[in-house]
Order: C-alpha cells, then structure tokens, then sequence
C-alpha cells in the first residue's frame, strides 16, 4: 500500500513573537500536556459521547436536502467539497497511518470538525445500515430487501433450502423457524430478477470459467500446495486458541451459554481467525453490479449487487465451508459439483451434480460466512461455490466499494471505485480473504453506459443487457494470473485519459477530464513506462500483465494502492496542478514508482502472511528511492541524501532497544482488520528500505539483484516469507567466491528484522576497539537485563583519511580492528559508516570526536554531506540520552560558517534549537549568545538562499524543499537584518499585486509571520482579508498563525476578539487564542483576555479548553511561585478538582523545564566559552 518515503516535515511549523524570543512548538505544547490532557480525557469522556452525537446531520446537510433542485447541484458540489475535506482529516488523522499521511498538511485544508457533519448523515454509523439496504434506495438492486437477508443472521429451517429437515446435529442455528421468509436457497424469482438473472456468456455457469487445468496462469504452483496449507488447522489448534466462548458462536443468537460448552473448539472452526484449509480456491468468476447513474449520481451510488462462482479445491472431507464475508446479504447459494475429473473439464462434457446446502450463516466476530453441507465434500475434487450478494458502496470511508462525489466540468460527477488492502475484498464479494489463498479471478463489471469500467484486466469483452427497462453496459475482463484477493480492483467512472505503449502494453493514467485536459497526468504517463522497463531490467522479470492503468481519485484515505494493473492514487500523488508545489514532481515520481515495484514485491510475490508485509513495502519503498533517482538527476545527485532525510531519518530517530515494533513481527493470528493495519507503519515501510539497502551494500548490488531474481521466479504468483529471501540470497552467495560473508544471509539480516532498535558502535581510535551496544534511552537504562544485551552481525563501512577501507564485520559484542587505529598526526582520521549504509549509530572515543571536529574546521567536504547530517544527529542524540557530553556535540558546530550544505545546516539547527531550548531562554538568557555564535556562521549561508531567493530561483534543488524553512526562519528568529527585510519586500510586492508569494510556498508561513511582525494594522488587516476571500486555502494554519506574530498587543487582543464573536474562522477559530498565548507578547495579553472573557470562551470552546490555553501559557515556568500564580489565575475559572488537575499539569511542565535547565546552562557556558572563535 502505498506511502510514499519522500514527505514534507510539517512538524517543524512555529509562530513567532514579534520580538523572536518565543516560539510556539506545538509538539512541545503536546508532549507538556500529556498529564493535563490525560486528566481532561477523563472529564471529557462525557464530551467524547456528545461528539459522537453531534456527528448527526447537521443544520447546513439538511438545508441542502431540502432545497430546490437548482440549489440542490450547488449545495451537493458544496458536500462533495465537504466531503473531499472530510477525507482529508481523516487522512491527517488516521490512526496508524502509514507514514504516508505525513503528506504535507499545507496542500490540504485543515481539518475542521464542522465539516464533517454533513457527510455523516447519509451513513450515520458505517456498519449498521449495511446490513439493512433500504428498498426505495435499493434501484435496480430490489431483490436485496432486507427480508431475504435477515434470514441470514439468524439461520432458520427454512432458509435451508434443499435440505428443510434440519437436523438434530445442527440444532441451534436452526432453532429459530421463520417460514415466512423466502430463504437463501431460493432461486430468485422471476419477478425480484434484478442483475443476477442474466449471466453474461462470459460469466454464465460455474463451469463457463476457463478451466484450472488448462488455463495459462495456473501452470503456476498450484495454489493447494501453497500458503493456505501452512496456517494452524482448526482442528489441531487448542482451545485457547479460540475468542472466549462469550463472543463466540452462531449460536449467540439464541443462548449462547447453554449451548457452546457442548461444542469441541475443533467443530467450531468459524470461531478460529484463520480459515481452515479444507477447501482452497482456485478460481473466481465474479459479477458486481454497480447502479451509479449519472443523473441521480447520490441515489444510485449507495448499493451494489453481484454474484460469484468460486471454483475451489476440496483438500480434506467437509461438510462445512467457511469464506469471508462482511456486510454482505445473501440471495442466493449453491454448492456445484464434484466437477468432472481430468483435463478439459468443462460443461460439456455432461451436468454437474450438486451438494444441497443445509444451512447457510454468517459469524460476524471473524467475518465469516458458513455454509453447511448436506453431504461430504470429496477430497482432490473441485467444485463450485455459487453465491448471489448485495452491499452497499461505502460514503464516508474510502474502504471496500466507495463513492466519490467531485465536480468535472462544470458538473458533479461520482465514480465508485475499491480499496481492500489489508481485508475490505470480504466487503465487496464472498472470498477467500487472505494473501496466501491465491486464485484466478474472471471479472465482470456491469455499469451504466455513461460509464466506463476498468479492473486488473484488459477487457475481454462488452455487451449490453436489459433489465427493468434500462439498458446496462457489461464489461467483461480477462482472466487474471494467480493473485490475493486484496489486489483485485473494481472502477467505474467517467474518466478520460492519456496512454503510451511500453514495452508492446499499454499503459493508462487515467483522472477527471479537468485535468486531463490540462495536462495534469503527462508527467505520470512520462515515467510509468521506463519505471516499468527499468525494474524489468533490474530483475530479470517481465511485468507479465498486458496493461496497466493509473487513475487518481478526487478522495481517497490510502495515499495509494498497487492493485495489480490497475493502480490507485489520491489526485494529490498522481496529478499536477498548474499552480504547482516545486516539490509535487518528486512526489510523483516516488509515489509512481512505489506503487510500480509492487506489481514484484506484493503482487507477483506476496508475503505469506500480514507479519511479513515488509517484504511488499519494505521493497517498494527501497525501489522508490533507488528507481526514482534514475529520473531526477537531483535526487541522483544526492541519492544518499535524499534517502537518509526521507526514508531513514524519522523511523531511525524513533527506533531504539525497548521499542516494541520490529521489521518482520511474529506470526499471529489477527482478529481484526485494525490489528493487520496498525502494522503499516513505518517499521515496514522505512526501517524495512534501510535495512535492504544495507543488505544491498554488504552484497554488492550485482549479487543483490541476482538474489532477488532467483527469489521472485522462484515465488512468482505465490507467496514467501522472509526465510525465502534470506535462502535466495544465500544461494547466490554460495554460488561466487568474491563476497564473503562471517555468517550466513540469514543469521546476519534476521537480527535486524526480529530485534528493535539498534546498536551504538563505538570506535576506539587509539586501541581499534570497536564495540556494540543496544540504544537505549537515557530512562531506560536503569532498567536493561541481561535479556536486554542484544547484538547485531554489523557491516561497517568506513573512511580513513579520505581514503575508503574494505568493509569489515563486527559479529561479536566487542572486536579489535588494528587498521582502525590513528595516530596523532593531525592528518589521520577516520568516519564509521559510510554514506549512512548501516542501520546504527556511530560513537567514538574523545579523540576521535576530536579527529572529527578538527577535520570539518579544515576541510569539511572530506566527509560525504549525509555522513555530517548523520554526525550531527548522532552526536546530538548520544548527548540527550547521556553517552557522550553535550559540548562534545556542540564542538562539531565550530565550522559551520563553511558549510555550504543547506540539510546539514537544517539538522543541526533542529537538534540545537529544540523546544526545550525556547522553553527556557528567558531564564538562561541564552538568546543572545546563540544570536552571536550562530549569525557569523550562518550569514554567508544565508546569502546563497536569499539571493536564490530574491533571483526565485529556487526549485531545482531537491535538499532545500525540507531544509530551507528552518534557515529562513532561523536567520529572522535571530534578527538577522536581511532576513527580517526580505520578508517584508516580499509581503509588501503580495500587497501590491505586484507579486504572489506563491512562488515562495517553502518559506510562505516565514515570510508571513515576520512580514506581520515587522508590520503594522495595515499588513494585519491585508492578512486577514486573504484568508477571508480564501486566498492560499491550503495555508489557513499558517495564515492563522501568522497573524498572531504580530507585537501590537491591541491587534492581537482585537484578533482574540475575532475569534470568540464571529464566525469568520469557524473551526479554525479555537487555535488563535492558542496560538496568541504561545507568543512571548501574546502570553500577557492572552491573560488579559482570559479575565475579560473567559465565560465567552469556556461556552464557546468548552472547560477542556482552558486547560489547553494553561498549557500554552506555562510553556516556560521553572518555579513554583509561576506555578502558583498561573494556578490562582486560572483556579477563578475552574472548579476545584479541575484545579487540583491543572495543578498537576503545571507542575509536570515546570519540572520538565528545570530538568533541561542544566543542559541549557552547560550550551549557555559552552557558547560563551567558544563565541570568539
Ligand atoms: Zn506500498
């Protein structure tokens, strides 16, 4: 699934004082809160429930309901609008969210909570109306009525079909006789016919699919000897295997307690979270029916309908089938067969039997559905699971079948398009839900003529059908290769699009015709091809589809997702806008290629099973970084850069010994589909892409690649875990005699997909002692056991005076290396891990340090630029949790004003200037000595960018985009004159019409800010007006926090004022007073406000707020007497226990700040010490 490495750190947005001593951190505020926050929760879990309530539709949807039809379109372009807002907060806030959300928050609007409300009417609660098609919204779906499906929840004798004489044996699901309803079983009648009734030739009976046997892709490993075989039977598992037996059971229905301790837990395989591997697929041929009509594009997109032929393979005697299933009613079912044996199988060859169903039931709790057999299924026959289904398209969540309501053209549009990764497939039909239960899938897509359909495959063929008087398109798509279930994909839209041939295949971007039209997809059409041919070549392994399309939707909550042949995107990750960001190409480009890679790693080879899902990402992530830098000569130019900053700095700077996530996890029988995507997360993702770029390196690229040939020819349409790839690569190991290895590929790699964190390595330079030790943090250590004395096998690169040394291997806790050693000579250094290939962290002995620092005064460039970036955040991060001394991190600064690399600046400014840093200036008076040491180091880098700047001049260099920010706003923090000047001409050029500062998206929130500062009412009022007309939508956080920058105590009173009385900023208006009271000046006049209005403020935001606005304004208190002030200050407005509460939070905060005072005194001597050099 698709998250791209590269991102923009938004993070790292700050609002200013005028008068540059206070900084706002909201990560600070956040992290200081916690205690507060935590007691709040407590009180506010009444609010929790009030929000919920408040989800209900609000004034404004019911207003668009009920106007007239001319107002109607503009008030559903209005919710489509909404609805693309609504998405985006969840994708800003989606839990576990693949690291992809860190999509940059200035190209969204910001969430606002209001507008989510008009979404949710139509599905208040995303479960319950599914199980519950209302008939009037039901179109051409009418035989869906929720009477032939309740039935199903609740199996009766009569729903049993052929077989109405229930058994004693089956007693309690069939306890409950409703003879008036008409029963799964029943064919549908004449009159209900609806889709399911006129099967395409193509689709027509079970056995129209091409057979098993013959077919192309099933020349493969067959799927029965394949993953489904490995997961624990049901039979063998023991009993606490199983949920407990109050949440268990079909016969919850009835009385569960009085039933299920009768049950062995080995007859009761529905309650175990894997399918059992009596019966495997093989093959799907499979309808949907999707009822969008583009002139009533709301009503007809809510249901759909479809019947599946499942061709499976019976493996062991069964009178039971279990098959996932979610919200998902049932018409009909049949079991066919057995199917003739032997080759050639086919109608022809005289009528099938058939295997009465006795009893068909779902179990919800592991979404399931149970189809019980009259007689047993005969082992090494195959035969046909017919069932006929209806759900509904999913309006609020872009999960299973979804709706996307977007305007095109002038007009609103919806298109319905799917999203399954990791379980959503059991949404959208009946299926063998789980990676290894590979198949062959027929598809078919029956649709409005508007429209058109597109899936994983070329089509095969288009007709038309009849039904109620409508004609319907049917799109029929060629059968697929072996391939999960999660990877098949369903669009209908109306779309245009622009296409090339590569290689003889076609190759598709599909989007709204809007963009297309204006060129918005070319860019994507330009790289998929030579991706596609440039990965084939790498590997050895053709693309074996026919085609490929690309299509970006409006809204969508995954970034993007590999479907195989037919890959979807958010329009963010797949289009460029005219007024573009400089960075969107790139953005592209590492999203396109993500995504690409997956058609190897996930879709041709698939991991086994959701605890090895690093092996998809973890790849498509590496070939993200290593693919993309053969299309941007800027990010070729700082590969090693660009991979450090966008795929290894974050997750590595998170990671550490006690974390509790690793690269590959245990295998574990999920239960919930929250569990399987809580594991997207950027241990996957990026820890996975570091530690196969290392592994690449130890190899050598050649042998690399050899490996991962003969391990994806090997797994080609199957599935592998991580000992797979370990084997392959050792096979090709074993064949050379050039690398050699201390131990095999996979002792050496699993220690660092199995263990967290990562070693420290130690260089001794005077002895070449080098050692490992687990990281661990500083509050952590007292608490490390023997069990906690991990070791990795460690490839260590390395540099010895400018020349680089053969890499040599540390396999044990300690190791001495005599070449290691140096000498005094001033000449003789040395640097571990060469261009940050090694997933560790570098210390060395004081004179190594020394060596270092010594050298980067001389002769900087001698070591590669990420290896300074990574020296600066080791060194820094060694000090903060005690293994090395502050000043020795600090002496590595002394030659910044020769650095000309604008990401090393970027990271030593983010490690010295941290939050704590601003919580305590005012009590260390830190401030000006910063203002001297860094100003004479950091001018002459300041006019190589203001320069580029003023000359716009800025957009070809890749490592400015995340790095700039911090050095604009750094200069202007420290009051560098030229700085705060540029802002000011370029706000004033804005004001003029003279110029945008749309050309300056990398430092707009800077130029704002200090342009206010530095201004008068007059640049406030012009700010205020641009976020009125809506000018910059993307940009209202940091209008919102800009306009607190200013140092006039009356406007920002006047802005406060703004805030409570009108309704200008709507949701956004709960931050301004906020964002005031984190400024230096704002804090006082905060206060004063508070005094005046703190009733307004409380009924307008709520009690909870003023615990954030106390946060906010203790940020620096270190003493009690502060903590007692802001408590009677505060205590006025809170009742006695919240005060006790805040009490607590205050004190929390104002310990914290004395804690990192001694640090801040040790930089404060230590810049003294070192201001004259
Ligand atoms: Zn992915």
């Amino acid at each position: 699934m698709g998250v791209t490495g590269y991102s923009v750190n938004t993070t790292r947005i700050k609002s200013n004082s005028g008068f540059y001593l206070s900084r706002k951190v909201v990560v600070l505020n956040m992290v200081v809160m916690g205690a507060l926050l935590l007691a709040v929760a407590v009180l506010g879990s009444s609010y929790a429930r009030c929000s919920q309530t408040s989800s209900q539709p609000s004034e404004k949807s019911r207003t668009v309901t009920r106007a007239a039809p001319a107002f109607q379109v503009a008030g559903l372009q209005q919710q489509a609008e909404e609805e693309k807002k609504a998405s985006k907060i969840s994708i800003l806030h989606a839990p576990g969210t693949r690291p992809s959300s860190t999509r940059p928050s200035w190209s969204w609007d910001h969430p606002s909570p209001s507008t989510a409300g008009p979404l949710d009417h139509s599905t208040p609660s995303t479960s319950a109306p599914l199980d519950h098609p209302s008939p009037s919204t039901a179109g051409p779906l009418d035989h869906s009525t929720p009477s032939t499906s309740a039935p199903l929840d609740h199996p009766s004798p009569s729903t049993a079909g052929p077989l109405d004489h229930p058994s004693p044996s089956t007693a309690g699901p069939l306890d409950h006789p409703s003879p008036s309803t008409a029963g799964p079983l029943d064919h549908p009648s004449p009159s209900t016919a609806g889709p399911l009734d006129h099967p395409t030739p193509s689709t027509a009976g079970p056995l129209d699919h091409p057979s098993p046997s013959t077919a192309g892709p099933l020349d493969h490993p067959s799927p029965s000897t394949a993953g489904p075989l490995d997961h624990p039977s049901p039979s063998t598992a023991g009993p606490l295997d199983h949920p407990s037996l109050s949440t268990a059971g079909p016969l919850d229905h009835s009385t569960p307690s009085t039933f299920e301790p009768q049950l062995q837990p080995s007859s009761e395989p529905w309650k175990h979270p894997r399918l059992p591997s009596d019966v495997v697929p093989l093959h799907y041929d499979l309808e949907l029916w999707v009822h969008l009509q583009p002139n009533q594009v709301q009503q007809s997109s809510k249901v759909f309908c479809g019947q599946v032929n499942i061709t499976v393979k019976c493996v062991s005697p069964t009178t039971r089938v279990l098959i996932h299933s979610v919200s998902l009613n049932y018409k009909g079912a049949k079991v066919l067969g057995p199917l003739p044996e032997g080759l050639g199988a086919d109608r022809e060859q005289g009528p099938v039997g058939q295997v009465a169903v006795n009893n068909l039931w779902k179990f919800p709790e592991m979404e399931y559905l149970v189809m019980e057999l009259k007689e047993t299924l005969k082992p090494g026959r195959h035969y046909v699971l017919q069932l006929n289904f209806s759900g509904f398209v999913n309006q609020t969540h872009r999960d299973g079948l979804f709706r996307n309501l977007y305007s095109d053209q002038g007009r609103l549009r919806a298109l319905i398009a799917s999203q399954l990764e990791p379980t959503f497939a059991r949404r959208i039909f009946p299926c063998f839900d789980e990676p290894a239960m590979k198949a062959t899938f027929s598809i078919t897509i029956v649709h409005h003529p508007a429209y058109v359909a597109l899936s994983n495959m070329p089509v095969l063929v288009m007709s038309e059908r009849d039904a109620k008087g409508s004609k319907w398109t049917v799109t029929a798509f060629e059968t697929t290769p072996l391939m999960s279930t999660y990877i098949t994909a369903f669009v209908v839209c109306d779309y245009s699009y622009v296409n090339g041939t590569e290689r003889g295949k076609e190759v598709r971007v599909w989007a709204r015709k809007d963009a297309v039209a204006q060129g918005g997809v070319d860019f994507a059409l330009s790289i998929a091809g030579p991706i596609f041919s440039r990965l084939e070549d790498l590997l050895n392994v053709s693309y074996p589809l026919s085609k490929t399309d690309l299509i970006g939707f409006p809204i969508f909550n995954t970034q993007a997702m590999e479907n195989w042949g037919l890959i979807t995107f958010d329009d963010f990750v797949l289009i460029q806008e005219e007024d573009d960001y400089p960075e969107r190409k790139t953005i592209i480009l590492s999203t396109v290629t993500h995504e690409i890679a997956h058609q190897w790693f996930g879709n041709l080879v698939t991991a086994k099973w959701w605890n090895d899902i690093w092996l998809n990402e973890g790849f498509a992530s590496y070939f993200e970084y290593y693919i993309s830098k053969d299309f941007d000569p800027q990010i070729f130019k700082f590969q090693n850069e660009f991979f450090y900053y966008y795929f290894m700095k974050d997750v590595f700077s998170d990671d550490h010994a006690k974390k509790h996530r690793t690269v590959s996890t245990e295998v574990k029988n999920y239960t919930a589909t929250r569990e399987i995507n809580n594991l997207f997360d950027p241990y996957i993702y990026k820890k996975g892409s570091c530690v196969i770029r290392m592994m690449s390196n130890f190899l050598g690229e050649n042998l690399f690649f050899r490996g991962l040939e003969s391990y994806l020819k090997t797994f080609a349409f199957s599935n592998s875990d991580q000992d797979d790839l370990w084997n392959h690569m050792q096979m090709v190991l074993d064949n050379q005699t050039e690398v050699l290895l201390p131990a095999s590929v996979k002792s050496i790699m699993e220690k660092w997909t199995h263990q967290s964190g990562f070693p420290i390595i130690t260089l001794d330079v005077s002895t070449g002692m080098v050692n490992q030790k687990p990281f661990f943090h500083s509050h952590d250590k007292n608490q490390m056991t023997p069990s906690h004395n991990k070791t990795w096998t460690v490839p260590i690169t390395w540099m010895k005076s400018g020349i680089v040394q053969p890499l040599v291997w540390l396999d044990n806790s300690s190791k001495i290396f005599p070449e290691m050693q140096l000498s005094d000579s001033e000449h003789d250094w040395l640097t571990l891990n060469l261009n940050t290939t090694g997933y560790y962290m570098v210390n060395y002995d004081q004179l190594g340090w020394k060596k270092i620092s010594l050298l980067l005064e001389k002769e900087p460039k001698a070591i590669p630029v990420t290896d300074r970036i990574k020296l600066f955040d080791d060194a820094f991060r060694l000090s903060q949790h005690g293994y090395i001394e502050i000043e020795t991190a600090l002496d590595l600064t002394k030659y910044l004003a020769k650095e000309e690399e604008i990401a090393v600046w970027d990271t030593v400014l983010h490690n010295l200037l941290t939050p704590k840093i601003f919580a305590n200036l005012n009590n260390h008076n830190i401030y000006p000595l910063f203002k001297k040491y860094l100003l004479k180091r950091l001018t002459p880098m300041w006019h190589i960018y203001s320069t580029k700047i003023r000359e716009n001049n800025l957009q070809d260099d890749i490592m400015v985009i995340p790095t700039l920010r911090s050095v604009f706003e750094t200069a202007c923090w420290l009051g560098l004159e030229d700085c705060l000047q540029l802002s000011t001409e370029m706000f004033s050029k804005w004001m003029n019409h003279s110029e945008t500062i749309k050309n300056s998206n990398l430092i707009k929130y800077e130029v704002m800010c200090y342009a206010i500062a530095m201004g008068s009412d007059e640049e406030w009022d012009f700010l205020l007006n641009a976020y009125e007309n809506g000018e910059f939508k993307a940009y209202r956080d940091e209008i919102i926090n800009s306009l607190s920058c200013s140092k006039y105590p009356w406007i920002l009173y006047r802005y406060m004022e703004y805030a409570l009385d009108s309704d200008l900023f709507a949701s956004e208006s709960s931050k301004i007073i906020e964002s005031v009271s984190a400024t230096e000046i704002g804090r006082l006049v905060a206060k004063e406000f508070l005094i005046d209005k703190w009733q307004a403020v409380m009924k307008k935001y709520g009690q909870d707020y003023l615990f954030i606005l106390a946060g906010s304004i203790a940020e620096s208190i270190s003493t009690d007497s502060q903590v007692k002030e802001l408590e009677q200050f505060f205590g006025n407005m809170l009742g006695e226990d919240d005060s006790i509460t805040l009490r607590t939070g205050l004190q929390e905060i104002m310990k914290k700040n004395q804690q990192n005072s001694s640090k801040i005194a040790q930089i404060a001597n230590w810049l003294k010490e070192n201001m004259a050099d």
